[in-house]
C-alpha cells in the first residue's frame, strides 16, 4: 500500500452526490487491498452483523454536540419514547427497559422512519452519530462488535488497531515472530515494526485510518495497516473514519449497522459480562 495515500479521503468518495455507490471507486479500492479485504469489508458492512454499543451516560457532558439535543429528546412525547428506544423484541427481557440486547438477537435499529414523528429523536441521533464520528481521541465509551451465528463475537478496537479475529492474530504473530531476534527489547521492537511516527508537523497527514493517539499535537502515530489489516478493522474504519455520509448511509439509510444505546453503567457492565461469557 502506498504510504502517501489518504485512505479516509478515498473511502469518503465511496458514495456519489446522490448517495449511491461510486463504481469507479469500488473498483479502485478492490484492487488496492490484498486478500479480497475490501470486498469482505463491504460485505460485512451490508451484513447486519456489525454493531456499535455506546454508553450514553458517558456522552452527557457539556462538550458533547448532542448534549442539547439529548435534553430536547428527553422532553419529547413520552408515548413515543418507548418505540424509539432500541430494545430486544424477541427475548424474555422485553419488559426491562434498556436491557442489553443479546448478541444473537434480531433487533430494530435506528432509521430515518423511526424518528419521523419525533424531531427531537432525529436531532438526537444525528448528534450521536456526529459525536461517534468525531471521537478521534476516544472520549466516548463504545464497543465495536461483529456477531456471528456459529462463532464467538469478534471485538474490534480502532483505538489500538486490534481485532479478536483469527486473521488479525495470524498476521500479528507473523510480524512478531518473523522479526524475532532482531531486537532485544520486545516493546520497542513491536513499536518499530508496527507503528510509523511523524514528528515533523509539516508532514502531518489528514488520514484518519490507522491513526493512533490523534490527540497529540507534537507527533502523529499511524499503525502500519499494510502489515496488519482484517476485514473487521477495514469495515469499521470505512464506517467511522471516512465521512459522516458513509456513517449515516450504513446506520440510518440502510440500517445495516446496528447502533445500541446503553443507558446506564450497570447495563454496560452486563454487556461486558455477556461478551465474556
Ligand atoms: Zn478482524
Amino acid at each position: 500500500m502506498d504510504k502517501t495515500v489518504n485512505y479516509s479521503e478515498l473511502f469518503s468518495q465511496l458514495l456519489d452526490n446522490e448517495g449511491n455507490f461510486n463504481n469507479s471507486m469500488l473498483t479502485f479500492l478492490y484492487y488496492m487491498f490484498p486478500r479480497d479485504l475490501f470486498i469482505r469489508a463491504l460485505s460485512l458492512l451490508e451484513s447486519n452483523d456489525m454493531m456499535i454499543y455506546i454508553l450514553e451516560e458517558a456522552i452527557n457532558n457539556d462538550n458533547s454536540v448532542i448534549a442539547e439535543a439529548q435534553r430536547t429528546a428527553t422532553l419529547a412525547d413520552e408515548s413515543n419514547s418507548a418505540k424509539n428506544t432500541i430494545t430486544s423484541t424477541n427475548t424474555t427481557e422485553d419488559d426491562k427497559q434498556g436491557a442489553v440486547p443479546p448478541l444473537n438477537a434480531t433487533i430494530p435499529i435506528v432509521t430515518d422512519s423511526l424518528g419521523e414523528n419525533n424531531p427531537g429523536e432525529i436531532e438526537y441521533m444525528n448528534g450521536l452519530l456526529k459525536d461517534i464520528y468525531n471521537d478521534d481521541d476516544y472520549q466516548l465509551l463504545y464497543r465495536l462488535i461483529v456477531k456471528s451465528d456459529n462463532e464467538p463475537p469478534i471485538y474490534v478496537d480502532l483505538k489500538d488497531w486490534t481485532c479478536s479475529c483469527s486473521e488479525y492474530c495470524e498476521l500479528f504473530s507473523h510480524e512478531i515472530f518473523s522479526n524475532e531476534g532482531e531486537k532485544k527489547d520486545v516493546d520497542s521492537a513491536i513499536q518499530d515494526l508496527l507503528v510509523t511516527e511523524i514528528d515533523d508537523i509539516e508532514e502531518f497527514k489528514d488520514d484518519r485510518i490507522g491513526q493512533l493517539d490523534a490527540h497529540s499535537f507534537s507527533k502523529q502515530q499511524y499503525f502500519k495497516i499494510d502489515k496488519i489489516m482484517c476485514s473487521h478493522l477495514l469495515a469499521y474504519s470505512i464506517l467511522l473514519r471516512s465521512s459522516m455520509d458513509i456513517l449515516k448511509y450504513f446506520v440510518q439509510k440502510k440500517s445495516n449497522v446496528l447502533l445500541f444505546r446503553i443507558t446506564n453503567i450497570d447495563e454496560w457492565l452486563k454487556l461486558h459480562i455477556n461478551i465474556i461469557v
